[in-house]
């Protein structure tokens, strides 16, 4: 794949011809940049300073904006510029992609599960377009305004509920299947399997669980922990934690600091082992407590391996398996693990579970609240 340049913004004063410009030499960089020929690198600040710098009277006049060309602007801007590197991709990489996948029989779902920011959807709506256009298998949805887009606009496309619809009713489910046509539903990760017996059963639609990885605190992207330190969220910017906010810091002894923007997220002795700085996931001072403490949740993976079979006789069709953010060889492993049970559960075998403690989360796992609500 072609790489692309790099183009660092020192200067808001720059940018704005080059964004609202309408003279041939803007209009032909402004082409280059949709075109991928080049990459803008942006940091937080210089964000900052511009969403300030659009409020001003004079530089809309100048450049004939409206509020809508700058929340689309700023929207354009923020998920390229601080999303995680590398979970980006472009129409043409998504192109490719969806060829590679397809010639070797698998599908690809296509995640525009944020929540638009208001006035400014035009950017999700390009997104559905261009997916329905390149064939993705089905598009994974949350917002009802963008559900209701896609089942209104392309009527014959599959849609998913994404978790973060956080749907966990038959009542809530058979809404959105009823208005958008949604073909499976992500359930939360607080239902029981009996449960999911219960809704699989009062419901009009495939259901897809969380199997293994990160456990969260069930908010299920509906959090804001990330937001309040960065001012990026889960459900609004498709990012926890921005990698443009971690910082590592060893002193001389060679312990750790990781930090998320200005807080303090843990601290790890010489020889700890040290995780990515996420914020539910930090040790913390609390009151009453004398060591820092995991005040929102210990280190720790949802693994359902053991709950498999159970799973698939309560009418689980999909199940969701971490990929964000891990490696080729952990996503092989888990998914080649959960691929040979699945095959032996459905030939009436008794599945041959494959140990995967050693790619969990603190090296420890957990059923969560699959098995009973009680488990914390
Ligand atoms: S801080 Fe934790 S619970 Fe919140 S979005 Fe990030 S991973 Fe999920």
């Amino acid at each position: 794949m072609e790489e692309r340049v790099p183009v660092v913004v020192e200067d808001v004063n720059g940018l704005l011809p080059l964004l609202f410009g309408r003279t041939r030499r803007a209009i032909e960089i402004r082409k280059a940049w949709n075109e991928n020929r080049f990459a803008l690198v942006l940091t937080p600040p210089i964000l900052d300073e511009l969403e300030r710098v659009l409020t001003y009277p004079k530089v809309r006049k100048n450049f004939a904006l409206d509020d809508d060309d700058v929340a689309q602007a700023l929207t354009i801007l923020r998920q390229n510029a601080r999303n995680f590197p590398g979970l980006n991709f472009t129409p043409e990489e998504l192109q490719g992609a969806l060829a590679y996948a397809h010639q070797r029989g698998a599908k690809v779902l296509l995640a525009a599960n944020t929540f638009p920011p208001a006035g400014a959807t035009a950017l999700w709506k390009q997104a559905i377009d261009a997916g329905v256009a390149l064939g993705v298998d089905a598009i994974i949805v949350a917002d009802m305004g963008v559900a209701d887009y896609a089942a209104r606009t392309h009527p014959g496309q599959r849609l998913h509920l994404s978790v973060q619809a956080g749907a966990s009713s038959p009542e809530a489910i058979n809404f959105h299947v009823r208005e958008f046509g949604i073909a499976r539903v992500v359930l939360p990760r607080i239902l029981t399997v009996a449960e999911i017996k219960a809704v699989h059963d009062a419901i009009d639609c495939e259901i897809e669980a969380f199997v293994f990885g990160n456990i969260g605190m069930m908010a299920e992207g509906r959090c804001s922990l990330s937001n309040y330190a960065t001012g990026l969220s889960t459900n609004m910017d498709g990012v926890c934690s921005p990698a443009g906010d971690v910082h590592y810091d060893e002193d001389a002894q060679g312990n750790l600091t990781t930090r998320l923007g200005p807080y303090v997220i843990d601290c790890f002795s010489c020889g700890e082992n040290a995780g990515y700085p996420t914020i539910c996931k930090g040790r913390y001072r609390v009151a009453g407590i004398a060591d820092p403490y995991y005040a929102f949740e210990e280190p720790v993976s949802l693994n359902l391996s053991g709950l498999l079979p159970d799973l698939m006789r309560a009418g689980v069709t999909a199940l969701k398996i971490e990929g964000r953010q891990r490696s080729r060889a952990y996503v092989k492993a888990v998914v080649e693990a959960f691929r040979t049970a699945v095959d032996d559960v459905l030939a009436g075998r008794d599945p041959a579970l494959a140990d995967l403690l050693a790619l969990t989360e603190g090296h420890r796992q957990t059923q969560g609240a699959f098995r009973s609500k009680t488990w914390r």
